[in-house]
Formats: C-alpha cells, structure tokens, sequence
C-alpha cells in the first residue's frame, strides 16, 4: 500500500523523524481559511502517488495569504503529469500546506529491501533533490549502499558510517543525522515495508535537518498486523478492484479488451503474454484462486463484465487441485447466474478434461471452446475485433 507524503510523514513525526512544521491539509472544496498560517511563505504540495511533483508543478511556493488560495484554488482538481505517471497524470484531490525552509543542501536517502541479500538496505546519496535513477546512471560513485540487518536495526556505527559517507561532520548535525538514520529503518522494520525514502532529506541554514518529502509503500501482506495504515484510504485501486479486493479475487484492471479469468496468478500472467502475442490487449489481470467453485467463478464474470471496455472473454482454467468437469459445471452454473453479452472462449486443461468439454458443449451455452493456450487467446482476440 503506497502512502501519501503527509501519511508518510505522520509515521515519521510518531518516530521522532523531524519534518516540515505542518500548517494541514486541504481538500477539494475546502479553503485556506480553516489553517492557522502564522508565518509566510509556505509551500503548497500536491497529495498525490506519484514523485516528481516539483518539476511537474505540484511543488509551489506562496508568499502570502492571497498567493497560497490562488495556488490552491488552480492545483486542487488539476491532473498533474509527472515522469512517474506514465504520461497519463493523476487528479489533485488534496494538498498539504507547510512551512517553506531554506534550504542549504539536500540529501537522498531510503530504506529498500534488497531482495539479493534478503535485507533491509540503505541506499543514500550526499547529492539529494534531483532524480536517484538519474544518479545512479550518471554519477553511480556518489550513491552510498548499506546492508541492515533486521533483527538489529541499524547498529550506531553503521549510522556513523553513514554520516560520513554524507558528509555530514557538523557535531550536532552529527548526532541528529545518526539518531534520524535509526528512526527511518526502525519505520521501515517495524510497518513491514517494501520502501521508505526521504528525498530531500534537507539541511537547513539554521543547520537543522528536516525530512521534506516521504515515500512509504507498505506490504500489503502485512497490513492484518498495521490497522493504522489498512484504515488509510486506498488511493491506488480503481473502484473494480477495491470491489473485487472484498470478495478476495485478485483483480487489476488494463487498458485492453479481452477478459481474463485465470486460475493461479503465473498462469494469469501467462495468459497475459499470450493474448499481446496474438495481437491483442487483455482488459484486466484477474486469478479466481485455487478454489474456482461457483460463487467465485460467477463473482469473477460480474467483476470482468462490468469493464465496458471488454469485448470478449478468455476463460483459461487449469484443473489440478480442482477437477475440469466440476470446474465446467462451475462455468456453467455462473454464466447462467450472470447476464454475460460477449463471447466467451474457455480453455480447459487437466484432470478429467474431456468430461468437462463434453459438459461446456452440452450446457446450451455459447461457449466457444479453445485446445490450448494459443488457440485460445487468438480466438478472443479475433473475437474483439
Ligand atoms: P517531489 O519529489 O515529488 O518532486 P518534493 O517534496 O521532493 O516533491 O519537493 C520537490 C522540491 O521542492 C524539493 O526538492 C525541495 O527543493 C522543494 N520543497 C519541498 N518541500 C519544501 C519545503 N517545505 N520547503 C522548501 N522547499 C521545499
Ligand atoms: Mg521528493
């Protein structure tokens, strides 16, 4: 589950991670008027999943209070653009209002897990502020890796380590940047996450240090054990797929035609390949589970056929733990539950295969069947064209 900048930062404000001071969020009909702003010029952000808001204008500065309800006013309900939202944009529904610092030197740091060594890892940069892929590419020598281990956290010399590797040798900076260092991966840690990143982490010319952007993705494995972050609003989810989450099919909407209900997610992505191999899109990745009895099976159909954008259906079904004539009969018994208007292409492959055909065949139903894998995908795209 990705978080917001001001959700992230409300973990990092419980764990003592020092933020810009807060003056609220904004949503849309809202106005200035509900914050109390003693001091000007503040910085007006645009909330949403998606970094490179700076260079995109979701980032602005405003002097005064005239200023601040302009900006508001003209980014609240605005589709922002950034490099991260794959040239489609997002709507601005909210933003946050905080304090602008002045800032002297800007930091990349983050907490990630690193999949090949099975740990928590640090990666941070005393170059922060512009873009870390652009980093890695152009100056690689500049980023700073640090294995952490997970049962320890992060160990005090490693912090120190760290601190130098940043350059930061200011006694005081020091001390606040090791303690900082130990709160983030104890955020990461402790809220199971794939991904925490503070990008500026600032130094200001007051010399203090301010985390001034989060980014917090939680595993959405773990959210049964964080109520706090599973009660935050899923901004990621299109309504389709927060209903199809409820009945606990696996569901992720595309921008193609065909409909894919598939058993098991690698045969789903598989199935996937197959349909852009015949020279089609599939309109959504959807896994029924091992289950596939009736109630999801027809759960599934509903779920896929409210995208208008489906013009056919692939159903793609292996029989293993389930049997192919008790998953036909399924079928079957859905697609009489469910008003289905496009054509369905259904894949049998398994135990007792052949019995199933037979049943799909003498349902009465227009099923069109397909012999395999390839088969059927390019009947379904055939069909949606
Ligand atoms: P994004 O990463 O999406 O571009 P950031 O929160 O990192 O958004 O903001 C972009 C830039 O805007 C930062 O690198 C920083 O220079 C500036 N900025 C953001 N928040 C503040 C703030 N509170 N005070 C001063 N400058 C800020
Ligand atoms: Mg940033």
């Amino acid at each position: 589950m990705k978080l917001v900048e001001y959700e992230g930062k409300d973990l990092f404000i419980k764990y003592s991670i020092p933020t810009a001071k807060r003056y609220g969020v904004i949503k849309i009909g809202e106005d200035i008027s509900k914050l109390k702003i003693d001091e000007y010029p503040v910085v007006i952000k645009a909330q949403v999943l998606a970094g490179g808001r700076g260079k995109a204008g979701g980032v602005k500065i405003a002097k005064n209070e005239s200023e601040a309800k302009e900006i508001i006013k003209n980014m609240l309900g605005m589709t922002l653009v950034t490099h991260q939202t794959g040239g489609k944009g997002i709507k601005v529904e909210e933003v946050l209002v905080e304090k602008a610092n002045d800032i002297e030197r800007e930091i990349y740091i983050s907490v990630i897990m690193d999949r090949k060594i099975s740990s928590p890892t640090i990666i941070a940069s005393k170059e922060g502020g512009m873009s870390i892929e652009e980093l890695a590419k152009d100056k690689p020598e500049l980023i700073v890796k640090m294995p952490v281990d997970v049962e320890t956290g992060l160990m005090d010399w490693q912090a120190r380590e760290l601190a130098y590797k940043l350059d930061i040798t200011d006694k005081s900076l020091f001390c606040e940047f090791t303690a900082f260092a130990k709160n983030l991966v104890k955020v990461f840690i402790n809220y199971d996450a794939n991904l925490v990143e503070v990008n500026p982490l600032i130094i200001t010319k007051e010399k203090k240090l301010i985390a001034l952007d989060s980014k917090v993705i939680v595993d959405d494995n773990s959210l049964f054990r964080h109520k706090d972050i599973a009660s935050l609003p899923d901004r990621e989810s299109s309504e389709l797929e927060k209903e199809a989450k409820k009945i606990e099919i696996n569901y992720i909407g595309l921008d193609g035609s065909v409909g894919c209900m598939v058993n098991g997610a690698g045969l789903a992505m598989a199935t996937l390949d197959t349909i852009k191999l015949a020279g089609g899109d599939a309109a959504n990745f959807l896994d029924v589970g091992g289950g596939a009895n009736v109630e999801q099976i027809t759960n599934a159909f509903k779920i896929i056929l409210k995208d208008p954008k489906v013009k056919a259906v692939l159903v793609n079904i292996f029989g293993g733990i389930m049997k192919c004539d008790n998953i036909a009969k399924g079928i079957v018994e859905a697609a009489k539950n469910v008003d289905i208007k496009v054509p369905v292409v259904v894949r049998l492959e398994g135990t007792n295969v052949k019995e199933g055909k037979e049943i799909l065949k003498n349902s009465g139903l227009k099923f069109e069947q397909a012999d395999s894998l390839w088969d059927g995908c390019k009947k379904a795209v055939a069909l949606c064209k």
